[in-house]
């Protein structure tokens, strides 16, 4: 039921001969209430509750929420991560991250990925497949029930930072994003969205043409073509070069800022020379700088750069008048870092 846009549930109704009403009834009920059982709504009318049991038995329509296969929670709670399990057995990574007054979602967009990052889980498990933006949202729908079941109704902001490219699903993440900010439903601003990439420039540049506000990170991690396709091998199919001057296109276009995702590695992307490097390549972007101390993974000998080491690299940004901040590894006992919880099941 989640992949139907606003627009194609209208159609599927009225396809059944139902008048325009009912799709803003079962609209909110799915989205905006996230009903567990659509039989019993006091507010649907007849033909709608007609329809329901139709196209709800048998192989019809679904409004289940993939289950959650496992469950880890950081040593201060704040954190939470679950396995989903899809219709076809395979199993997405969500993140629930509290702060103070507020919460945010990290969703997956592909059953592992073709990027092939070397330092990433989900990399290291190569491509699945595509997730159909019915289970992007239901990935939305499954955490706000978690913080509503908990007294809170806080879910504020959205990462598309979980397992998968967001750009190589383009479409299917665009119908989600649609129905994710849907004032009538789950209503998340789309200035609250971040859609995290490995640099696919053919998909940076057409998000400058989205007539939404969603935020845009560039996952960088090397400063010369070298050092980046060393970590990010398709980096070779979308030169440095090039995307730079997507970012430059995408900011001139857009006028908003990008948030550029910087993995620290000891001794491969983590000198005083790099970060001089980097602030050189941005210069002219607004841009703000995300630094993340590598997360160790069972498929490469990576170690986290050390802390003198990532402040000194932050000090460079700044210095040279670019926002930089340290993204606290949140959750590192849980497994938090993108894919590995998944991998560590499957290693289990
Ligand atoms: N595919 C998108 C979004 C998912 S990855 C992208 O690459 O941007 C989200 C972020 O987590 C990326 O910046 C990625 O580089 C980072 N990441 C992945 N594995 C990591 C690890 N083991 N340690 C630290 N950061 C990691
Ligand atoms: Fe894919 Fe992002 Fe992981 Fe790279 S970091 S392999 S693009 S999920």
């Amino acid at each position: 039921m989640y992949d139907l846009t606003f627009a194609a549930l209208e159609a599927e109704l009225a396809a059944s001969g139902l008048r325009p009403v009912h799709a803003k009834t079962l609209w909110r009920a799915l989205h905006r209430d996230g009903a567990e059982d659509l039989t019993q709504r006091p507010d649907f009318l007849p033909p709608l509750r007609r329809w329901i049991v139709e196209r709800m038995t048998g192989d019809g329509f679904s409004i289940a929420l993939p289950p959650v296969r496992s469950e880890t929670a950081s040593s201060d709670g704040l954190t939470r991560k679950f396995l989903l399990a899809l219709e076809d057995g395979q199993e997405v990574e969500t993140v629930l991250m509290g702060y103070p007054g507020r919460h945010t979602a990290c969703i997956s967009t592909q059953a592992g990925c073709a990027m092939g990052c070397v330092f990433c889980a989900t990399g290291q498990m190569g491509f699945i497949r595509h997730l159909t933006a019915g289970e992007i949202v239901a990935q939305v729908l499954h955490c706000r029930r978690v913080l509503r079941a908990a007294g809170s109704d806080g879910l504020r902001n959205l990462v598309l930072m979980g397992m998968g490219e967001p750009l190589h699903n383009y479409d299917a993440v665009m119908a989600a994003l649609g129905i994710i900010t849907d004032r009538r439903g789950i209503n998340i601003g789309p200035a609250r969205i971040t859609i995290s990439t490995v640099g696919v420039v053919p998909g940076i540049l057409r998000l400058a043409g989205e007539q939404q506000p969603y935020g845009l990170a560039v996952s960088l991690h090397g400063a010369t073509e070298e050092e980046r396709s060393a970590l990010v091998p398709v980096s070779r199919r979308w030169p440095l070069a090039e995307l730079i001057a997507a970012c430059r296109e995408y900011c001139h276009r857009t006028g908003r800022r990008i948030f550029f995702e910087w993995t620290l590695i000891a001794g491969r992307n983590d000198s005083p020379e790099t970060a001089a490097r980097l602030a050189t390549l941005l210069q002219g972007i607004d841009a703000h700088i995300n630094l993340i101390p590598l997360n160790p993974t069972q498929s490469y000998d990576g170690a986290a750069a050390s802390a003198g080491t990532v402040h000194r690299f932050q000090r460079i940004l700044r210095d040279a008048g670019f926002p930089a901040t340290i993204r606290q590894r949140r959750g590192i006992d849980v497994a938090a870092g993108c894919g590995q919880l998944r991998a560590e099941k499957r290693a289990a």
